[in-house]
């Protein structure tokens, strides 16, 4: 449970500091607000942090928030998918309400969000990086946003409406605009917001220059399910189309170019094509002796089924792992800036999330969209000095539903129309309400990329329900005896009484969200 009685102590005196006389003290005295720097990464899993116990890759700078502030052990999304999650951490409402149910749609920004409120009530505010929700920021006094997903030489649209290819790599230049700005585009005299938003890990999975060395001499554990026969599950699980075996393609995907009719080779012609000659170089350098080998044994005929799964896992893991060092070294230099301006480092939250979680060969899968474990969690890490004890772990079930409310709260600003999350200082409050005993998950789309079926459900610290309702039928696990979901107990009479109560409460949930379609 939380660490509660330190964290009592601070927030008392963060209520008397900053909260007790309300918003118009703070607009009056708006030095002694808090800074927030908001670091958001795309399809960043929660395995591949150490700092959540992660073994496959050491994260050191990430790690730093948790021992110098707090981590969250039980976070989770409400629909696993970029644009609906960003839509949701925007607004603090589900997708059902934020109307951003799928990829593809394009967000309301007329609607509530939470840069929106902190800039009305006087914050200087500013978003750099992946925005993907089509319409323009809105509530941001800079942005620099890209357009696409580029890793190199990326595009960036600016505030004017400029479309500026900036040379180099997208993580280090997202960070380089991000720190220019902290240090001379602010107005210093207000307290800032900073999104510092990331296209890294996302699909198609580029290393840096800076981490194309990394990862050469040894391969990656394979996790236990790899070759998952998705027996136990109901069908949804088997036909899927998002495995590393038959949907992971040589060029597009892992670089390995070997026929161009393959699907989506000239998707990465047009990726591949964006570097520099010196780029490609560098590039080719590392992988084209690993390409000439396995292209060599394969048309050899030396390689099982089998094995070519696992060549392309491990390719596919050490470039994924790769673009996280690459963001692991920029949170660093973030964090730096902070070490090196103890003024600002100190009256400045910092919090790292991503958008969902992310299947890194669990079940043979890549991507996301599932209400199953993996990419139903999205990490949440958060230093604040002064008022988050060194150290925490909360195992409170939180949700990105939490979030904006939680940034209008630590901004002092009370949101106009309701949302769906509650303030996360409620759990440092000694006197606030219960805190939930279980979340809401839906996934909508169908027939899409990937092809999940849509489903719906019910998470509680136990057990997770759900409804894959287009093909009618459910799916429970016992995530104490069956942390990996491999077998649904929905149909095991010990578990009737369970299930009974788990619908009830399901549809409390859709009643509570007004989600009745
Ligand atoms: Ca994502």
């Amino acid at each position: 449970m939380l660490c509660r009685p330190a964290l009592l102590k601070l927030l008392a005196l963060l209520v008397c500091a900053t909260f007790a006389h309300g918003s118009l003290a703070q607009v009056a005295e708006p030095k002694k607000r808090p800074n927030i720097i908001f670091i958001f990464t795309d399809d960043h899993a929660t395995q591949a942090i150490s700092a959540y116990g992660g073994t496959i890759m050491q994260t050191p700078n990430i790690d730093r928030l948790a021992t110098e502030g707090a981590i969250f052990l039980n976070s989770f999304c409400g629909n696993s998918i970029c644009g609906p999650s960003r839509a949701t951490v925007l607004t603090g409402l589900h997708s059902h309400a934020n109307g951003f149910t799928r990829n593809g749609d394009r967000f309301d920004p007329d609607q509530q969000t939470f840069p929106k409120l902190l800039q009305t009530a006087g914050y200087t505010t500013a978003m750099v990086g992946k925005w993907h929700l089509k319409s323009d920021p809105q509530g941001f006094d800079h942005y620099a946003v890209m357009p696409g997903q580029a890793y190199y030489n990326s595009n960036f649209i600016m505030p004017d409406g400029e479309d500026k290819r900036i040379e180099g790599y997208c993580t280090d230049i997202i960070t380089d605009l991000a720190l220019d700005w902290l240090k001379d585009g602010r107005d210093k005299d207000r307290p800032f917001l900073l999104m510092c938003h990331h296209n890294a890990p996302h699909r198609t999975w580029m290393p840096g220059p800076q981490e194309l060395g990394l990862f050469r001499d040894k391969d990656i554990p394979e996790p236990d399910t790899l070759f998952d026969d998705y027996e136990g599950r109901g069908p949804a699980a088997a036909q899927q189309a998002m495995e590393i075996d038959r949907h992971l393609y040589f060029a597009y995907d892992l670089y390995c170019p070997i026929d161009k009719d393959e699907r989506l080779y000239g998707a990465y012609e047009r990726n591949i094509g964006r570097l520099t000659p010196e780029q490609r170089a560098e590039w080719d350098r590392y992988f084209e002796p690993e390409n000439e080998a396995f292209r060599k044994k394969l048309a050899a005929g030396d390689m099982s089924p089998e094995d070519i799964v696992r060549w392309k896992y491990q390719r596919y893991i050490k470039n994924y792992l790769r673009c996280i060092a690459g963001v692991d070294r920029n949170v660093g230099r973030l964090l730096k800036y902070l070490d090196d301006n103890p003024e600002i480092k100190n009256n400045t939250i910092v919090v790292y999330s991503s958008d969902q979680g992310f299947y890194l060969g669990e079940h043979g899968w890549y991507d996301k969209r599932w209400m199953y474990e993996e990419s139903l969690a999205m990490p949440l890490l958060a230093r604040w000095p002064g008022v988050i004890e060194p150290g925490t772990r909360i195992e409170e079930l939180v949700q990105n539903i939490d979030y904006a409310p939680t940034f209008a709260d630590i901004a002092g600003v009370e949101p106009a129309a309701p949302m769906h999350g509650r303030s996360l200082l409620d759990l440092l409050r000694p006197d606030a309400e219960p805190w939930r005993d279980a979340v809401y998950y839906r996934y909508f789309e169908t027939n899409t990329e990937h092809r999940v079926a849509a489903h719906y459900g019910v998470r509680t610290d136990r057990f997770s329900l759900m409804h894959f309702h287009e093909l009618g039928y459910w799916e429970l696990y016992d995530l104490n005896k069956d942390p990996q979901q491999l077998k649904s107990v929905y149909d095991d009479p010990a578990y009737a009484q369970t299930v009974t109560r788990l619908k009830r409460r399901l549809g409390s949930l859709r009643e509570q969200y007004q989600d009745n379609k």
